[in-house]
């Protein structure tokens, strides 16, 4: 399993992208959250978008592999369709931030943990704002949460810097082709 983690607007979902298309044997896991969709967005495509309340009854349902709350919502990946994919031996990508991060690790240790980092905090600014997916105060409070997350880059065995996208896709790649078989 393969867990790629880093601040929003660092790219995560882009490289990602990128890294499924070079690698087709990987399968992403689709989150639940509790934030409502963007312009675009599908639910059971992009995310299983769900009101608090389900929200709370998955988690004491145990339906949750992990869980964080982020910039006032809460996010978290469904256990049954995880566990049906590993025990399959299918390869799975779990696309998440640090706090969910730090649960998978401590749960699976044997978990490749991938910090995907932005040149810069200024950078990672221009980039949320320059995406037009959030308004001034969620990129705001996005930095806030950055902030906190770049001091967790140390934490993770593998650090791949954004700053040309093709370089940092070649470098995740090299990461995960390394670590499959
Ligand atoms: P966004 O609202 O931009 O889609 O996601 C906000 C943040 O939540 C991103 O850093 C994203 O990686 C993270 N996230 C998405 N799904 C999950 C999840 O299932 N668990 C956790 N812990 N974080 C998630």
């Amino acid at each position: 399993m393969f867990v790629i983690t880093g601040p929003s607007g660092v790219g995560k979902g882009t490289l990602i992208r990128g890294l499924m298309e070079r690698i087709p044997a990987l399968e992403l896991s689709i989150s639940a959250t509790t934030r409502a969709p963007r312009p675009g967005e599908r639910d059971g495509v992009d995310y299983y978008f769900m009101s608090s309340a389900e929200f709370e009854r998955r988690l004491a349902a145990d339906g949750f592999v992990e869980y964080a709350a982020y910039a006032g919502r809460r996010y978290g990946t469904p256990q049954d369709e995880l566990q049906r994919r590993l025990q399959a031996g299918v390869p799975v990508v779990l696309e998440i931030e640090v706090q969910g991060a730090r649960q998978v690790r401590a749960s699976m240790p044997d978990s490749v943990q991938v910090f995907i980092a932005p040149p810069s905090l200024e950078a990672l600014r221009a980039r949320l704002i320059g995406r037009g997916t959030d308004d001034g105060e969620e990129v705001e409070r996005r930095l806030a949460v950055a902030e906190e997350e770049l001091g967790a880059r140390s934490e993770f065995s593998y650090v791949v810097v954004n700053d040309r996208l093709e370089d940092a896709l070649e470098e995740l790649v090299g990461i995960v082709s390394s670590r499959l078989d």
